[in-house]
């Protein structure tokens, strides 16, 4: 058994977008099969015909993909039939299930249960009126072979039911320890509805025996499935797998992480802005430590080596935004600017402030400069475009207005410096260039007395619409640039900007 090749698997369901709870379970089990020199394995549980859509399953396989991770097997694996245990979609696997259930009646381990609805459903009521556990009765268990044949011969509907053995059921769980559950906590459960349609914990632990896998990590939203499939596991004379379930994901108020609490999908977290590195570190932390230490930033190489099941608490993890905006911007630093460039570029197109083509190199130089100046400021690279505002889109009347601003702005000497600096810029010769600049606010300074904030906060309202912001020196030349390129929407000069800030007054 040790020198058995491990094998995972993960196994959505596309029924939506993958939220950061499947995407953590996806992770650790990529990491786990790494770490080990296992296979990782996707499988797409799509019986659910009503809720699945080829949408959420392309969808899966490009968020997969983003966040860094590949299969060995499963659908465009790239392998014939996508592997030696294909297909690996669920729908395309009923035949292989059908037969399953036959050896199972044929051996006695199953039988058919011909219970309508209204019974079952009358039953329930009966056990909830006696405040007894609603499993079911066990009616059909004892119909005989001849009889049950006989009435799915004559065309009665039936379900098929898996016979459990009267014993505990155990399993190991490596994040949990043992586990046992009485055998009337999960009665004889439904293998296959009377549609025909197998059911989830059925089709699971057949898949995951066919192809071979070892090690069952997933959300422990499974636990009480477990048991079910673990009895699964024995009618078939199937060795168990080790299981390993994960803690649940909670929000800040520690309720079940869900959309209330904002953003919950990969898809999401993409077009905030954020890393897949990032949030491939962020979701590796969410339940999991390495070993002796606090050590708090890992990429996924990184992360292949300290990874192991044994350091994942069973306790529930909360998750933390702003941990999660800590390493993105701590990735955002890491990252070529050339790629946050190329990331952030959609956004700026979507408010009009870039072309949607890429071929001029002016353009793309001067952006690259754009985003490289305000990247490590931003928590998301969606926060980008605000923090640029003031290149593209700078509204003197509209900043002025600004409470901070016009308590600024409302001073006498605010008005003498900025009078004063609109003329001695406006007789500069174009571009304006930082040391100019220097040499003007000096100036400023000599002929109205104004220093310190007196004589920057009204430069800095004048040129960037806001009393605090980055270094002049890295300002200037971007604007002077900027305003020479043909954009979409012009970039005011310096000249422009210092002439305009005269032209509106504060009301106060
Ligand atoms: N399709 C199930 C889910 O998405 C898979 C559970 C499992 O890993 O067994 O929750």
């Amino acid at each position: 058994m040790s020198q058995q090749k491990i094998r995972v698997r993960f196994a959505p369901s596309p029924t939506g977008l993958l939220h950061v709870g499947n995407a953590r379970t996806a992770l650790y089990n990529w990491l786990f099969a790494r770490r080990t020199g296992g296979d990782f394995l996707l499988r797409i549980e799509d019986t659910d015909v009503e809720r699945s859509d080829a949408r959420f399953e392309s969808q899966l396989y490009d968020d997969l993909r983003w966040l860094g991770l590949d299969w060995e097997e499963g659908p465009h694996s790239g392998q014939p039939n996508d592997g030696p245990c294909g297909p690996y979609r669920q729908s395309e696997r009923l035949e292989i299930y059908r037969a399953h259930t036959e050896q199972l009646l044929h051996e006695g381990k199953a039988y058919r249960c011909f219970c309508t609805a209204e019974q079952l459903e009358a039953e329930r009521t009966a056990a909830i009126a006696a405040q007894q556990p609603q499993v079911y009765s066990g009616r059909c268990r004892a119909l005989s072979d001849a009889e049950s044949a006989r009435r799915a011969t004559a065309g009665e509907s039936f379900a098929v039911r898996l016979r459990i053995p009267d014993a505990p059921l155990r399993f190991d769980d490596i994040v949990r320890g043992p586990v046992e559950f009485a055998a009337e906590a999960v009665s004889d459960p439904i293998l296959v509805r009377s549609g025909g349609m197998p059911v989830y914990n059925y089709v699971v632990t057949v898949d995951d025996a066919l192809m071979g896998i070892t090690h069952v990590i997933r959300g422990d939203d499974h636990l009480s499935n477990t048991p079910k499939q673990v009895a699964i596991y024995h009618a078939f004379g199937w060795p168990l797998p080790r299981f390993a379930h994960l803690s649940t994901i909670l929000g800040p108020d520690r309720t079940r992480l869900s959309k209330r609490h904002g953003a919950t999908s990969l898809a999401s977290f993409r077009e905030m802005g954020i890393l897949p590195e990032a949030l491939a570190n962020y979701l590796a932390l969410l339940g999991w430590g390495a070993e002796g230490g606090t050590r708090e930033t890992f990429t996924l190489p990184e992360l292949t080596q300290a990874f192991t099941l044994e350091r994942v608490t069973p306790s529930p993890a909360v998750f933390d935004p702003q941990k999660l905006h800590w390493l993105n911007r701590h990735y955002i630093k890491q990252a070529a600017p050339e790629r946050i460039a190329t990331l952030a570029r959609p956004a700026f197109v979507q408010t009009g402030w870039l072309p949607a083509q890429t071929d001029n190199a002016a353009i793309e130089a001067w952006f690259a400069q754009v985003v490289a100046l305000f990247a490590p400021s931003v928590d998301q690279l969606d926060q980008l475009p605000q923090k640029a505002r003031f290149l593209f889109a700078l509204d003197a009347q509209t900043a002025a207005a600004e409470p901070e601003n016009a308590a600024v702005l409302a001073t006498e000497i605010a008005q003498s410096v900025l009078k004063d600096f609109a003329a001695r810029i406006a007789a500069l010769p174009a571009p304006v260039t930082p040391e100019a600049f220097k040499d003007v606010m000096n100036a400023v300074k000599a002929a109205t007395g104004a220093k310190g904030k007196d004589l920057f906060h009204p430069v800095r309202i004048a040129l960037t619409g806001a009393h605090s912001g980055p270094e002049f020196d890295k300002v200037i030349p971007l604007v002077e640039t900027g305003s020479r390129l043909p954009l979409p929407t012009p970039v005011a000069s310096v000249q422009t900007r210092a002439a305009q800030s005269l032209l509106q007054r504060p009301s106060a």
